[in-house]
Order: C-alpha cells, then sequence, then structure tokens
C-alpha cells in the first residue's frame, strides 16, 4: 500500500497529541470519536471527544454579571476507555513504563486507526501492543476497538479494564472553560448480560437521550475465551474487567469492544436501549465487521478520489500532496456522508472533530457544499435541506429586525436561531470582548449560491420548485428590504453589516456595530436578487406562477428587485478599485512590518491590536479576502454583469489584478480560507505566490499552521476548498447551461489530475494531464454529454470515451 493513503506518526509526542487527535478522528456521518489514546482520560495532553452529528445542547453561563446562553456541540459519553494491567500492577497509562517502537497510522483508505508499541521497563518484560480501530462507515451506529498484547515472556494474571465513561464535561477548548460545559445526565447504568455494558445519558436542554452498549469478547491466541469477565457500576460510569489469563511468550491475548450508539432522535427508532442491545448482538467480530467497514469506504473513495501525479520538486514533506488530499476528502466524508442523509445537520467549521465554534455550521457551506454537489449530489441535497427547515426560523429574524424575508443566522446550531456568542474571550489579553460577527448577513447570500449551484449542476428542477425557489425568494427578498434607497447618493444602500473580513466590525469608535455598503455584500445581494429572477424563469411557466402566487412574488416587487440591482452602491477608491467598504480609504495604513518584527504570527491581528487597547477598526487590514472573495465565488461573467452596469464601465483584467494585489498587501491571513481563496485568484497573475498560498492553505491543519486551532477541531472549509481547487481550477471543471465546462490550468508540477464528476445525472471520469484530456461516460447515461474545452463545443455519447488535446 503506498503512503499517499496513510497518515502516519512515529514516536508520541505530548505536545503534538491534541493535533493527532483530532487529525485521527475517525467518524462515519452519524458520530465520531478523536483520535485518543484509550488508556487516556481529559488533561492537558488529551481530549477524548465523542460527538453526535448534529448533537447540540444549551446551557446559560454567567460571566461577571451577565447570563450568557451558549449552545454547544455536545461531548458525549467516552466509550474508548480500555487498558490492561498484569497481576495487581498498575493499569497501563498510569503505569510508570517506558513506551519504543510507537508508531501511529491513519489509514484513510480503510478508516482505520492503529497504534503499536512495546511497553518496556517494567519487571515483567516487554509487551508489544497493537490497538485497532474504527467507526463503521457501513453500519452506522456501531465502532470497534481491538487490542492485542503479545509479551516477550510469560505472564501471569493478564488482566484488561474497560469502561463506557460518563463523567464527561465540554472541556476541549481552553478559552470556552469559564463557561458552562456540563451538558450531561447520566440516566442509566447497567450490565444486562456477561460481557455487556450499558450507559444511557440526556443532554439537560435538548433532551437528547443516548445509549451506547459495549461487548467484549477474548481471544486467546485465536481461541476465544469462554470464562466471563465482571462488571462494576460507578457513579457515572461502568466498568468490566476481563478474567485473568496466562500467557506463554509469543502468544497473543486479544479483546474486542464493539459498541453501539444509539439516540432518540434515530429513524426507525423503537426502544432506545434495546435497539443498541439488539444490534450488538447481530453485529459479527471484527474482522467481519471490518470487511464490509472497507467496502463502504471503497465505494466513498470510487467516487470521491482525485488522483494527482506530482513532480518531486514541488512535492510537499513529510506528507504529500496526494495524502493532504486524501485526508480532506477522508475528514468531509467523516462529517457528512451517506449515513447523514437522514439526519438533519449541515456541515460545521470544524466538523464533529472537536468543540471550537461549538460544533457550529457557518457561511463555509458555500465552500464545502460544491465538494458533495459534483460527485454525490443527493448528500448535497441532504445538507441543503438543513437551511430550508430553518426557513422559518430565518424569516423570524429578518422580521425582528423590521426586514422582510429570511435572514440565516452567521452560527447556526439546531433550531436556525442565531447562535453567535454576544462576548467573546480574547485569549491575548483575557478580557471578554463584544462580538458583532452575527452581522455578518452575507451568510444568507452563500445559501443562495449553494442552491444555485446545485441546481446548476445537477439538473434538479424538481429541488428548485419544491425548495429552492422559496429560499431564493426569500434571501433576495431580505436583500431587497435591507437595502435604504439614498437620495444623496441616488443608489440602494446597505448599512450596518460586516463582510467576510471580520476585524472590521464597526467605525473606528463608534458606539455601535456594522458598516456602510461591504462591496462583497452590496455585490452577492444584487446576485441573489438576480438568481431569484433567474430560478423562477428556470422552471415551466405554470410552475413559476404557481410560486409566484404562493409566495406573494408581485409585479411590484419584481420592479423593486431591478431597480436593485441597476442602482445598487458599489463604493470605489481615489485610486479607481472597489473600496472593502465606503470609509475604508479613509482608514490608517498598519505597519506591517514592525508587526511581523515584533510577533512571530501576525495572523490574528485582531487579537494583537485589542491585546494593546488599539482596534483593529482603525486599519487597513482584513483577517481574510473579502471583496476578493467576489473573484473567487462568482464566475467572470456573472460579476461583470453586475458590477459593469453599476460603474457605468468596464472592470478590466488589470482593475481586477490591481484589486487583488492591493487587498493582498493589507491581509494578515487569519483565516485558513484566506489563503486558499488568494492560492486560487492570484494564479493568473502571480502563479508563484498563488501556488505558495495555495500550499498554505493544503498544510492547515495536517501541520497547524495556526499554531493551536486544529488540535480544537480541523477546517472543514479550507479542506473541502482545496479538493475542489483541483477539480474546478486545475482540471477546470464546471456545468454552465447544461454544458459541462473543461478548462484545465495544470500548476507547474502537477503532472496529471483524475477525478469523477457528476452533472445532470451523469458520473464523468475524467484525466487530465499536459498533453490530453480524456472523458469517460457510462454507458447507463441517458444522453449524449455536451461538452465545451477551451472554448470548443463537442459531445460524448454513452458508454464512450473521448480524447482531446490540451
Ligand atoms: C472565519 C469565518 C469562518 C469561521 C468558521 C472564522 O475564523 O473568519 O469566515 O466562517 O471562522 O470557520
Amino acid at each position: 500500500m503506498s503512503d499517499h493513503w496513510r497518515l502516519v506518526y512515529k514516536g508520541l509526542d505530548p505536545t503534538e497529541e491534541a493535533l493527532r487527535e483530532a487529525l485521527c478522528t475517525l467518524g462515519n456521518g452519524y458520530f465520531a470519536t478523536r483520535g485518543a489514546a484509550a488508556e487516556s482520560s481529559a488533561d492537558n495532553i488529551h481530549y477524548p471527544g465523542t460527538y453526535i452529528a448534529g448533537g447540540y445542547d444549551r446551557l446559560v453561563s454567567r460571566v461577571g454579571d451577565r447570563d450568557v446562553v451558549n449552545e454547544d456541540l455536545v461531548n458525549f459519553p467516552n466509550w474508548l476507555p480500555l487498558s490492561f494491567r498484569v497481576d495487581e500492577d498498575d493499569w497501563f497509562g498510569q503505569l510508570e513504563c517506558e513506551i519504543e517502537d510507537f508508531e501511529q497510522v491513519l489509514d484513510l483508505q480503510d478508516g482505520t486507526l492503529t497504534r503499536s508499541f512495546t511497553v518496556e521497563g517494567t519487571p515483567y518484560g516487554a509487551i508489544r501492543v497493537v490497538t485497532e480501530r474504527f467507526v463503521s462507515m457501513r453500519d452506522s451506529h456501531l465502532a470497534v476497538l481491538r487490542w492485542s498484547l503479545t509479551p516477550e515472556a510469560p505472564l501471569e494474571r493478564l488482566q484488561f479494564r474497560s469502561a463506557l465513561d460518563g463523567d464527561i464535561e465540554n472541556w476541549g477548548v481552553a478559552r470556552y472553560r469559564e463557561l458552562r460545559g456540563d451538558h450531561l445526565e447520566i440516566t442509566g447504568i447497567s450490565s444486562p448480560a456477561d460481557d455487556l455494558l450499558c450507559l444511557r445519558s440526556c443532554t439537560k436542554q435538548a433532551s437528547l437521550d443516548v445509549s451506547i452498549c459495549a461487548r467484549h469478547q477474548l481471544f486467546h491466541d485465536g481461541e476465544q475465551v469462554t470464562e466471563r469477565g465482571a462488571s462494576y457500576e460507578g457513579k457515572n460510569s461502568i466498568e468490566w474487567l476481563s478474567p485473568r489469563l496466562s500467557l506463554a511468550a509469543g502468544q497473543t491475548l486479544r479483546v474486542e469492544k464493539v459498541i453501539s450508539l444509539h439516540t432518540s432522535r434515530d429513524p426507525a427508532l423503537g426502544d432506545l436501549l434495546q435497539d443498541g442491545l439488539d444490534e450488538l448482538e447481530r453485529a459479527p467480530g471484527y474482522d467481519a465487521l471490518l470487511a464490509r467497514h472497507q467496502r463502504s469506504w471503497a465505494q466513498l473513495w470510487d467516487l470521491f478520489d482525485v488522483r494527482v501525479e506530482v513532480d518531486p520538486s514541488i512535492e510537499l514533506s513529510p506528507h504529500s500532496i496526494q495524502l493532504i488530499l486524501r485526508l480532506h476528502t477522508f475528514h468531509l466524508l467523516q462529517t457528512s456522508s451517506p449515513n447523514s442523509r437522514s439526519l438533519d445537520i449541515s456541515v460545521p467549521a470544524r466538523g464533529w472533530t472537536g468543540e471550537s465554534y461549538r460544533g457550529h455550521i457557518f457561511w463555509d457551506e458555500a465552500y464545502i457544499l460544491p465538494f458533495y454537489i459534483s460527485r454525490a449530489p443527493e448528500m448535497a441535497r441532504s445538507l441543503l435541506l438543513y437551511r430550508y427547515r430553518r426557513l422559518d426560523e430565518a424569516r423570524a429574524a429578518a422580521a425582528a429586525e423590521g426586514y422582510a424575508g429570511a435572514m440565516f443566522p452567521w452560527q447556526s446550531g439546531s433550531s436556525g436561531r442565531e447562535e453567535t456568542q454576544v462576548i467573546h474571550l480574547n485569549p491575548k489579553s483575557g478580557k471578554w470582548d463584544p462580538d458583532h460577527s452575527h452581522l455578518q448577513r452575507h451568510v444568507s447570500a452563500a445559501i443562495a449560491l449553494d442552491v444555485w449551484r446545485y441546481v446548476q449542476t445537477t439538473g434538479d428542477l424538481a429541488f428548485l420548485e419544491d425548495y429552492g425557489v422559496e429560499m431564493l425568494v426569500e434571501i433576495a427578498r431580505f436583500w431587497a428590504s435591507v437595502c435604504q434607497w439614498s437620495d444623496a447618493s441616488a443608489r440602494f444602500e446597505i448599512h450596518g453589516v460586516m463582510g467576510p473580513d471580520e476585524y472590521h466590525e464597526a467605525y473606528p469608535d463608534a458606539s455601535v456595530g456594522g458598516l456602510r455598503n461591504n462591496t462583497y455584500s452590496n455585490v452577492m445581494a444584487v446576485w441573489c436578487v438576480k438568481r431569484a429572477q433567474d430560478a423562477l424563469e428556470a422552471l415551466p411557466r405554470s410552475a413559476a406562477e404557481r410560486l409566484r402566487q404562493r409566495f406573494r412574488v408581485t409585479d411590484e416587487e419584481l420592479a423593486l428587485w431591478s431597480r436593485v440591482c441597476e442602482a445598487m452602491a458599489l463604493p470605489t477608491m481615489s485610486n479607481g478599485l472597489l473600496e472593502q467598504f465606503e470609509g475604508y480609504e479613509q482608514l490608517q495604513e498598519l505597519d506591517w512590518a514592525a508587526y511581523r518584527e515584533e510577533y512571530s504570527n501576525i495572523g490574528r491581528m485582531d487579537r494583537i491590536l485589542k491585546a494593546e487597547g488599539d482596534s483593529p477598526n482603525r486599519y487597513k487590514l482584513s483577517k481574510q479576502a473579502d471583496l476578493c472573495m467576489l473573484f473567487y465565488f462568482l464566475q467572470p461573467e456573472e460579476l461583470t454583469q453586475i458590477v459593469e452596469p453599476l460603474l457605468g464601465r468596464e472592470l478590466t483584467p488589470k482593475e481586477i489584478r490591481d484589486t487583488i494585489r492591493y487587498y493582498r498587501d493589507r491581509t494578515s491571513h487569519g483565516s485558513t480560507m484566506s489563503h486558499l481563496v488568494f492560492g486560487a485568484i492570484l494564479d493568473p497573475y502571480e502563479p508563484e505566490e498563488a501556488w505558495e498560498h495555495f500550499v498554505q492553505a493544503l498544510r492547515s491543519d495536517v501541520d497547524d499552521v495556526q499554531g493551536g486551532t486544529t488540535p480544537e477541531g480541523i477546517h472543514t472549509a479550507v479542506m473541502a476548498g482545496t479538493v475542489r481547487h483541483f477539480i474546478e481550477r486545475v482540471a477546470g471543471l464546471s456545468v454552465r447551461d447544461g454544458v459541462l465546462i473543461i478548462q484545465p490550468s495544470l500548476p507547474t508540477g502537477i503532472q496529471s489530475l483524475s477525478c469523477r464528476y457528476r452533472m445532470l445525472g451523469t458520473s464523468v471520469e475524467v484525466s487530465i494531464d499536459s498533453e490530453e484530456v480524456t472523458l469517460r461516460v457510462p454507458g447507463g447515461a441517458s444522453s449524449e454529454l455536451q461538452i465545451e474545452v477551451n472554448r470548443e463545443r463537442c459531445t460524448c455519447a454513452p458508454g464512450s470515451s473521448l480524447r482531446i488535446d490540451r
């Protein structure tokens, strides 16, 4: 097996353990467990975490003289605990010993995590230990842990200890620790049969009932041991102790712990506990469960793997570009998989791998959904429905602010209400600062973007009719009502918002949050309005009429939408370039060189400035691409159709280049997405620098480039974005008006790429190298595929393939 499938760590490194735990999380789109050692518990090195997709709960904490409500992704009981001892010695984990030949392997192809090492320095000689686990992609309620011990010398009275531990709080993010994290009540502990443990818990506010059952089997040199273990109930946990067994030198004692996890929200639920026990009763042993888990992964890899050949001169070390792309794909599929289709979830910013951002869902979806749309559209559809189900909440949020339509929350969790914190702890200063980030109204535009891209790529007009039009109309309606006409500028203006650059929350010294005419938001508002118009036109006339009546889209409203498109404010600077927001030009320049010299990492310039008693609001600096995001998200003609009439002139390629450079020079890249975006938009002008940014994006998580954020959870947007980069920018695949557009642009050193791309119900195999593009259309496709390669049109019939010179 090639190393492009295996993330390998040699030796233990306590400083890196939390990072490895996040990166080695195993999940199946239903639940996930961090890659913490089974013998560990939460301390300053380890943080075991088990998260259920969409498993949120709210608590009220007292901060100073105020009550603060936070909804968290709950850390559920830990099913991992497993250890061993010899005779009455300490349990491994607390035992004084030396660990030699340690290796940890995350196998992406098989979805398994293996740790192997030798325990030495004890009175009873060396013991080789191999621990293996997986969270089944095939059996979504099951996970399995297996430990194998092989001593060098004969051993007496060897015993395993296993537990289900409900003594768990949310404690994974240091800066949240002043807030409450005690979400769980343990509601039942039992051992209904020999070698079986059950632990039932319930979340305090959301009443999510969760049962975990564990089955244990012992094998002595391959033979199942018939002697039984015993269970012991604690207050919030339950433990199993195996019988004590002897081993000859070189013999292996193996324990298999299979767990089932069920929640009161499961479809087809009977009795929560009994369902868990039944599932364990039916479950075969480790090897058979593994084989079907591997088959499910193989099917996913067949759809999602992006294979690249890379020239050694640009290869990354120690993890190759291919491995990183697979790691990113792996984590996205663990966050939302075919198992998630019956769940009411979307993809949170940090996956289900840690507690940062509390498992909330952000505009990051705009980076993430296309990852699914172009390979497994039914998965994307189910994620879009998460937003659709929260449309009423978004309508209520808009109405509460005096707006029409639907205003989606900046941070979304269980119900779709606004979950953004009102105050946020600055770890640099130790102070609680007000948090205005909910003013990022552009999140609604991200949702419209996903709806539109989904319909464009899949041609799913039924979705458009049943859900999409309603979402697009309500979002357009919201933007049209947020706009206010200004006689002074003779333009529609949008006030009181924040752009994607979160450093500017308000004008310098202003007492209220928000900015006027953030260009990104204004342009996206027009884009949303135009797509709502297009959506109505895309449907047959009778359906469109029916929907117009149902959603009361009047001629007057359509006329207002057109006026908004024709007269939206678009601030520019004295140099002629688009301005990030009105007044940006008047801000001070930051002394970048001085800050770079003083601080090793200036990514979070906001925290640095605030800790100095200053404010980022005063400077021309951005956390990430803001206005420049327009060049990233919108197709060039979509952008020019909006911007040129508003500017009354052409938006020239030179101007675009100068704009990107201008803001690039004033961006601190405090978000992992920033490097991704600059890596893409700088490419036509400065390919070498673009590649450097892209490499930073690739390394974001695997190397924890932000210095401490990945241990708190991986970054799904940058992960999806890097994979998409290869599909949409390197292979250059997109769909427009039912035609597959291919505009390859292989960066220097990327020799070839192949992937699957699904459009209009057909999954096409695409391979690209420096000489040619090869396409294969499967035999079952319903019609020939319309293709445009480098602006030349051609077709490819079902069951045939096509080679085109590049
Ligand atoms: C970024 C936001 C993003 C959020 C969640 C923040 O650091 O600035 O744009 O939505 O993280 O990923």
